[in-house]
């Protein structure tokens, strides 16, 4: 049953997402639009990856046109000062708008992301942020709470020969990646 629009953050995230859904009998629907990646070359690569692993899993896939809102503008110019609750915050309610009012353009009655299969992720900011998409666009969100499948999507990008990024997105969580795996080695 194809009625579930899924925002894909990544290929490695999907290797486990898509499956989960499938287990659930339902065969998702990939929307991959994801303007908060930098550099654009960095975007470029995970959305190779996306489209390989789609590819191998037989995954129809909504690739976005890459587009500049000027929301993300704004939202670009903050990166800077914000503190990281209130970023990603903003992040995640930007993308999850985007993927619920795609749903209901498409004609889908739900969407759902890929976000949920980190658990780096804050869940509690993805799921406000897909309630109130879901509210604006009159659609529904469903959460599924993949964490338990992280270390298996290690295995699945191997496997299917993925690129796999270092750090969530944006140039602020690049440097925050690099400072924790600094910290991380100096106390091993
Ligand atoms: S760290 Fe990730 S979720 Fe947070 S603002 Fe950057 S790209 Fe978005």
């Amino acid at each position: 049953m194809t009625d579930l629009l899924l925002h894909t953050c990544c290929g490695p995230c999907s290797t486990v997402a898509v499956p989960a859904w499938r287990e659930r009998g339902v065969e998702p629907v990939g929307w991959f639009e994801n303007p908060n990646i930098q550099p654009v070359a960095e975007l470029e690569r995970r959305r190779e990856s996306m489209r390989r692993f789609s590819r191998a899993a037989g995954l129809e896939l909504i690739v976005g046109r890459g587009e500049e809102a000027p929301e993300w503008t704004a939202w670009r110019e903050t990166l800077a000062t914000s503190a990281p609750q209130a970023r990603c915050a903003a992040c995640l309610g930007l993308r999850l708008q985007a993927a619920g009012g795609a749903a209901r353009e498409l004609g889908f009655t739900r969407f759902s992301t890929t976000l949920t299969v980190s658990p780096y992720q804050r869940h509690d900011l993805i799921i406000a942020a897909g309630e109130a998409a879901a509210d604006t666009h009159g659609v529904d969100f469903v959460y599924l709470d993949a964490r338990d499948r992280f270390r298996e999507s290690y295995a699945e990008s191997r496997r299917l020969e993925l690129y796999r990024q270092p750090y969530c997105g944006c140039a602020a969580g690049k440097w925050e990646a690099w400072h924790e795996r600094r910290a991380r080695r100096r106390t091993e």
